[in-house]
């Protein structure tokens, strides 16, 4: 059921998440990985700020955007809310970068050098460097975002080098199929490039990959963040 404005739509997320928190645990379980391991990011895009607040008064901190100009309009009514750790996961345009280097604190869709540079230079310095991930296009899809995993290694270079930026891993979002071996496979391609990548930077330690369909076959490939919407907010029309 869709969770609607109503009087109930507050026990209705709550019941929600921790329905998402459960399901994080058992897939955690049966893979013998740490539940604690694998963050959960609740993608808030389309729903109103009182649906925010309704996962945040259940303790909840780390929620997902992905539209600029929607996502600044909550952060904003939001703004006492301090501790909300506010990530974009939305495909990023070049007259968009300031917004998100100024609200956010994740991006998690950086795939290209210049969109980098610019977040780079439109980082406030009063706050903490931007922390990014790097979006790979594992499927190889002509219309999807997401850089080549053949320019990876040029690019995470790039982001090491901006001061303002914080280089902590790697997000896709591989084609939608029902296949479970397929969807598999593709985690374990980001898994490997996550692997490969921190090899040469031992810091990074994010892998964000799962959303509603796909939590168990993420969380089995070594997922360290999973991005789940629709199954905490409802359907979105
Ligand atoms: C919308 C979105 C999600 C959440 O998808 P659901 O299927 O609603 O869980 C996750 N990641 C990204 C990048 C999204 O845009």
């Amino acid at each position: 059921m869709t969770p609607q404005l109503t009087d109930n739509y507050m026990v209705t997320i709550a019941e929600r998440l921790k329905s998402a928190y459960a399901r994080i645990a058992l897939a955690a379980k049966k893979h013998h990985r740490n539940e604690g391991d694998v963050c959960l990011l609740a993608v808030s895009k389309t729903k109103p700020a009182d649906f925010i607040l309704a996962a945040y008064q259940q303790g909840h901190r780390e929620f997902g955007e992905s539209y600029v100009q929607e996502a600044v309009d909550k952060i904003t009514q939001l703004a006492n809310y301090s501790d909300i750790v506010w990530h974009f996961i939305g495909p990023i345009q070049s007259n968009k970068t300031a917004a998100v280097a100024e609200h956010f604190d994740w991006v998690q869709s950086v795939d290209r050098e210049k969109i980098a540079k610019r977040l780079n230079r439109q980082r406030p310095t009063d706050k903490a460097p931007l922390k990014v991930l790097i979006q790979v296009n594992i499927s190889l899809e002509e219309t999807k975002s997401g850089c080549q995993p053949a320019q990876l290694d040029t690019l995470a270079e790039c982001i090491h080098h901006c001061p303002n930026l914080e280089l902590r891993g790697l997000m896709a979002i591989p084609a939608k199929t029902d296949d479970k071996q397929q969807q598999i496979q593709y985690f374990e391609q980001l898994r490997a490039c996550f692997d490969r990548l921190k090899a040469q930077y031992p810091q990074i330690d994010t892998v964000s990959m799962g959303m509603s369909g796909d939590v168990e076959a993420a969380i089995a490939a070594g997922s360290t963040m999973v991005r789940i919407g629709t199954d905490i907010f409802g359907q979105r029309s």
